[in-house]
């Protein structure tokens, strides 16, 4: 500071001013308090008046604050802030009406400047002090990262990415009329707490800045965050049905609409399905076996997001035992004839046709077809162990070995030898789609009937889909074996695979 000033100054009220200069400019600052006290001894003893500050102005921005105020008769100025609940220096200017001050925290508002003079003994005297106020208000950024950190069933626990200047930030959830503020919160998560269970919630947040007069300033909302609270724990899982090879599964409904079936695997839970009502049957299980599963809600959020509920109940439970007995070489599963990949038929297996039974029941499904306006006709119906040697034997000839084991039966494992299945109409993929096959998926478990080979079912039994062969059950069991929707062997629990 000292050397700064080059020129004389101009005192008011105070004589021989000359040759207290220097001594003035060496003089450290005085608390404000002190300076208001040296001011009014002074002018106690002496009567000097000090001229006081006039058009105070401060002017903030976020590196620095300018103060401002009208040229006076002074020596100088002391330039004090309101920081921390107490007055502090911050500076002493001499000759000048302004100053820039740096590294002012941002809650620091208050600031004051008193003049001062110097008589010609070395002695300050001081004015009044004169506050301003002024304060930096941030533009708030927009928050962003704002996730779902966590779901339960009653809460949602978000987080997102601090703003800069932020007091703390506004948690709003949307209701029916609008975004409405549950929360504000210092930090960078909050948990919303009491939400109702299975519910899609939408929430924002808002970074705010708190002014020193106790105002709430908001930046931008952040991107509409959608997400849901899980549903509740589901309660009454049990195993409502098992046969030898599935297992149905039923549970107390929830308000969720989604379900995941866990079975145990290996010592794992593994997820096998994702059913939308209160059961579901698992299939394709071995008889005789035990199985576990657990279930838990499953709620979707907007973006298709899973939010699960705790695991349900464990059920245990062992499916059926089926009795596969075989007579002079033909064998039975559950008291049903079974001709397939697995179980052949003997040689001298030879009913001469096909049964009685079977052609009673085809007549009586042909005759209702034609009702519907629909020709059926069987056009290969029993054939023995040897037709079928040759007619196996032409496929490889032909097609080779494999793919010929993929539509036809080696000698003994064809159905056809068993007298009970039949080709209807045409024994060719492209019969598919007319609407005679249509008739025949539809509607031939009325008459007894099953499609032996349903699409889909290749690798269970051993066959490409066939929609011209069916097979006769009767009535009762053929109504069960479509209502189950498996295939013959997976109704049984038995396998189709050749083992030589
Ligand atoms: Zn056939």
């Amino acid at each position: 500071m000292k050397g700064m000033i080059k020129e004389p100054i101009k005192l008011i009220a105070v004589s021989a001013m000359a040759a207290s200069l220097l001594m003035c400019s060496g003089v450290l600052l005085g608390t404000q308090s002190e300076n208001a006290q040296s001011a009014m001894i002074y002018a106690g003893a002496e009567s000097v008046s000090v001229p006081g500050i006039t058009g105070l102005k401060a002017e903030r921005s976020e590196a620095k604050i300018t103060l401002s105020w009208d040229e006076g008769d002074y020596l100088g100025c002391n330039v004090m802030m309101y920081s921390g609940g107490k007055w502090v220096k911050k500076g002493q200017v001499f000759r000048k009406s302004s100053t820039v001050l740096t590294k002012v925290p941002l809650d620091v508002t208050r600031f004051s400047v008193t003049p001062f003079i110097c008589d010609n003994n070395g002695k300050y005297h001081y004015g009044e002090t004169v506050e301003t106020e002024c304060e930096f208000i941030p533009e708030l950024a927009k928050v962003t990262g704002l996730t779902a950190a966590e779901t339960k069933d009653t809460s949602v626990r978000l987080s997102w990415s601090p703003v800069k200047y932020a007091d703390g930030y506004g948690v709003f959830l949307k209701y029916t009329e609008g975004y409405r503020e549950v929360a504000k919160t210092a930090g960078t998560s909050y948990t919303v707490t009491g939400q109702p269970p299975s519910y899609r919630r939408h929430f924002i947040v808002k970074a705010y800045y708190k002014t020193s007069d106790g105002r709430i300033v908001y930046g931008p909302a952040s991107d509409q965050l959608k997400t849901a609270t899980c549903p509740a724990t589901v309660s009454g899982l049990k195993a409502s049905k098992s046969t030898y090879n599935s297992i149905t599964l039923s549970w107390n409904r929830t308000s969720c609409s989604q379900y995941i079936v866990y079975q145990m695997k290996n010592g794992k839970w593994v997820r096998i399905a994702k059913p939308t009502t209160n059961s579901y049957t698992v299939t394709g299980l071995d008889n005789n076996t035990a199985y576990k599963f657990v279930i838990r809600a499953c709620k979707l959020d907007d973006y298709n997001k899973e939010h699960l509920g705790w695991l349900s109940n464990i059920v245990q439970v062992k499916t059926a035992k089926n009795t596969i007995t075989t007579k002079n070489g033909v064998t039975y599963v559950n008291g049903i004839l079974i001709a397939n990949k697995t179980y052949a038929l003997p040689a001298s297996y030879n009913p001469g046709g096909l049964t009685k039974e079977t052609y009673n029941a085809f007549v009586e499904m042909r005759n209702a077809a034609s009702r519907d306006g629909i020709s059926l006709w069987i056009c290969s119906g029993f054939r023995s162990y040897d037709t079928q040697r040759w007619l196996y034997q032409s496929y490889v000839n032909r097609d080779g070995k494999a793919a010929a084991d993929t539509y036809s039966a080696r000698a003994g494992h064809s159905e056809h030898q068993t007298g009970l299945a039949m080709d209807l109409n045409y024994a060719s993929s492209w019969f598919d789609n007319t609407n005679e096959a249509r008739w025949i998926a539809n509607n031939c478990w009325k008459y007894g009937f099953i499609i032996r080979y349903p699409q889909g079912k290749q690798n269970v039994t051993g066959y490409k889909y066939e929609s011209w062969h069916v097979r006769y059950l009767g009535k009762d069991l053929a109504k069960k074996v479509y209502d189950s929707g498996l295939c013959l062997e997976e109704y049984l629990g038995i396998t189709s695979q050749y083992n030589y």
